[in-house]
């Protein structure tokens, strides 16, 4: 190998400890050189014999945050350095770092956190290059405290030698400080105002007596209270406005962890993992905890302290707290004092906060564990945004705007793919605004200009009405192709594959709604090889909030209307009658969502749904006994799935079992549909959250030796959408150049 060298990382390389650990390794090696930081992300220029066991060992001893995605190393001429260095970053060149999500409080931190002699003992913002904050304070690329939100704090002499010595952990941390120059905490309760540890215990004062606090984390503000107090649950739900969707609970540790819940040895390892999602779980029935956190639901979201300031706050109440974002119903998450005082001021009694600036809010993510697998249902904090390596650059940048309901976006340029962290459901004007500063975001921090925009086929969606805005050229990509797609880019699948798209709705292509589809999926496109049998949709989106309206949509196909009526006593058959004389104008739809929810209300669980995806939890939860349910009765013609043999007998014979029984006949008629086609699987679209149901199939699959698919870096629910859109877009490209 030659003896002079130029070489050229991408990757998460920024932020994460990269400089130096190159910078040990070449000293150990006796290399001469340099290394920095540069909009690609790292450069490094190496002198030396011991070239090739330096990239070995660089791969090999990698820091944990750190991740190589291509690394070019090119011969050129020497200069005859004398010394290895950190020098100054390049900001000119293209700006394709990736940048590294957030990272929990390592252990490291933590001991200092706790250590009465360190000078950091109960810092509430302690940080390293190994945690903290990322991608939530940067302003601007490269990586530099400059261009974050710690811009504003000089650096005491302790903090500014930890800073500039390569040895130290804290070398070139963007974000440390301390006592003395960092951040401060502070605490507000009607007038009153505390700072330093005075302000954790005042806030832990708060929260024992009942009281409903807002506190500042990493990404945005959490909505807290004493998760056994059931007054304090009851009042942050009725000042929230939020009826029964659950409400996840921060414990302070692990042996918490299993008092309050049945939490599997992997779910305990993923709820522990450097992410810190929030993981559902299975409830302990024993546990004291209020029982309106997750009212009928037999699961539970749970997490541990992820920040040094919930640490502390633990250390001062050793209670589970209920932790939920700040916002009102579907709004984004707050992230300043003034959006908490404006829009949750009548919400919170007080508020712990402090003084670092979130430039870009981001969730809590949640993720569940099903056959083995950690799927994501938001994808956020400690996970996003996420890059994916192309191996041939894009020819023109995209822009994909997603779906509406869980918006996400991606974009494509140069050899990257990123999604965005999670959005939220669009539909109103503070979610929507959120959505356009997402993608100011990323077009600023990566210099990004699309030139064309990838969208859903929803005529009325706000993401397609983006796209048509724009002027640039645009391309609409059907809502379950997008699904499927999403799934194929993230196992980088090439081939043909059979596509199960169940989810709520999306904008087929004859107009009517889809959500229970079958497609073929080939590098230029799809083919709907079999739906669910379409039946009316009362009520258009009503429908989704009122499943008795799917209810008699469904009925309408198999009985008169006098025997629906019949069917429907809980509803007064005046309303029936109006509707039915407006069958012909309501949309039709072969939506598998719409089906649970039907089956929610004829089997008597529900007769209004909250939030979405109820109508499945419940099902779920009335299978919980019931592992090995017989299939129902189901028909397969001509491309339509019908299951008008399994609504006839659980409306005529009341089957014991019936939420199991009617899983186990999806699973049945999936199975049958995939064996008869021979095609590797793909999974996709928000049923398939649906843990008893997921569990049936991948029992079948794995006993039929059928190899499936499901999304690992992205949620199988309409997160995924926009990367689908870019998988589209991308191959669209391609066709045309
Ligand atoms: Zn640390
Ligand atoms: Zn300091
Ligand atoms: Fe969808």
């Amino acid at each position: 190998m030659t003896k002079s060298v130029t070489i050229s990382v991408s990757g998460i390389v920024q932020g994460v400890g990269f400089r130096p650990f190159v910078y040990a390794l070449a000293h150990d090696l006796g290399l001469y050189g340099w290394v920095r930081n540069d909009g690609a992300g790292a450069g490094i220029r190496l002198e030396g014999e011991a070239i090739a066991l330096f990239l070995e060992r660089l791969h090999s001893e990698l820091p944990p945050l750190a991740r190589i995605d291509a690394l070019h190393v090119s011969p050129c001429e020497a200069q005859g350095f004398t010394r290895f260095e950190i020098v100054a970053s390049d900001a000119q060149g293209s700006k394709h770092a990736a940048i590294s999500p957030d990272i929990a409080l390592c252990a490291a931190c933590a001991r200092e956190l706790s250590d009465a002699q360190d000078r950091r003992y109960g810092y509430g913002l302690i940080n390293c290059t190994d945690c903290g904050p990322r991608y939530s304070i940067i302003r601007a690329l490269p990586y530099d405290r400059a261009n974050t939100t710690m811009a504003a704090f000089a650096m005491c002499a302790a903090c500014a030698r930890e800073y500039t010595d390569p040895t130290s952990r804290r070398y070139h941390a963007q974000p440390i400080g301390c006592h003395e120059c960092g951040p401060q905490l502070r605490y507000t309760e009607a007038g009153l105002h505390v700072s330093g540890s005075d302000a954790i215990h005042a806030a832990a004062q708060a929260l024992l007596s009942g009281k409903i606090v807002a506190l500042k984390g990493l990404g945005g503000f959490h909505l807290m209270c004493d998760a056994t107090n059931e007054e304090a649950v009851t009042t942050l739900r009725r000042r929230k406005r939020r009826k029964s969707k659950p409400l996840a609970v921060m414990v302070p540790d692990l042996s918490a962890l299993h008092r309050y819940s049945c939490a599997t040895a992997d779910e305990v390892s993923l709820i522990a993992s450097k992410e810190r999602p929030i993981v559902t779980v299975r409830k302990n029935p024993n546990a004291p905890l209020a029982p309106s956190i997750a009212p009928n639901i037999d699961r539970l979201g749970l997490f541990l302290p992820y920040t040094p300031l919930h640490v502390l706050l633990f250390e001062a109440c050793r209670i589970p707290l209920v932790a939920t974002s700040a916002n009102l119903s579907d709004a984004p998450i707050e992230r300043d004092e003034a959006g908490v005082y404006a829009r949750l001021g009548g919400v919170i009694d007080a508020m712990l906060s402090h003084e670092r600036a979130i430039e870009n809010a981001i969730d809590d993510s949640v993720m569940q564990l099903i056959g083995g697998r950690a799927l994501f249902i938001r994808m956020a904090r400690g996970a996003a945004p996420y890059s994916y390596t192309l191996q041939t650059p894009v020819t023109q940048p995209v822009l994909a705007v997603g779906a509406q309901q869980k918006s996400t976006i991606a974009l494509a340029f140069g050899s990257r793919v990123i999604v965005s962290p999670h959005i939220g459901d669009l539909g109103s004007l503070e979610a929507f605004d959120f959505f356009e500063r997402t993608v100011a975001t990323f077009a600023r921090l990566y210099d990004f200009t699309p030139r064309l925009i990838a969208h859903d086929l929803h005529p009325h969606y706000d993401t397609t009405r983006y796209a048509q805005r724009s002027g640039l050229a645009t391309l609409g990509v059907q809502h379950h192709h997008a699904h499927i797609r999403s799934v194929m880019f993230d196992q980088g699948l090439k081939g043909e594959v059979l596509g199960f798209a169940f989810d709520g709705t999306g904008y087929g292509e004859d107009g009517s709604i889809w959500g229970g589809e079958v497609l073929r999926v080939h590098p230029y496109g799809f083919e709907r090889l079999y739906h669910l049998r379409d039946f009316a949709l009362f009520g258009g989106d009503l429908a989704a909030k009122e499943p008795w309206r799917c209810a008699f949509g469904l009925l309408l196909e198999y009985y008169t209307f006098d025997e629906a009526v019949a069917l429907m006593p809980r509803i007064p058959s005046e309303h029936l009658r109006a509707l039915h004389g407006s069958a012909a104008k309501a949309p039709r739809c072969s939506s598998m969502g719409r089906l649970f929810d039907a089956l929610a209300y004829l089997l008597g669980l529900c007769d209004e749904v909250s939030f979405d995806g109820e109508s499945g939890l419940l099902i779920e939860a009335a299978c919980a006994d019931a592992p090995h349910a017989e299939a129902f009765g189901y028909r397969i013609q001509e491309g339509v799935i019908d299951f008008e043999p399994m609504i006839r007998e659980i409306l005529t014979c009341k089957p014991p079992n019936a939420p199991a029984r009617f899983v186990a006949t999806l699973c049945a008629a999936t199975l049958q549909i995939a064996k008869a086609h021979g095609l590797e699987v793909v999974l996709s679209g928000g049923v398939f959250q649906n843990r008893t149901l997921l569990e049936a199939l991948i029992h079948a699959f794995d006993a039929e030796g059928i190899t499936y698919h499901l999304p690992l870096h992205v949620s199988v629910n309409d997160g995924g959408v926009a990367l689908g859109q870019i998988a589209v877009a991308l191959q669209s490209i391609d066709v045309l150049r």
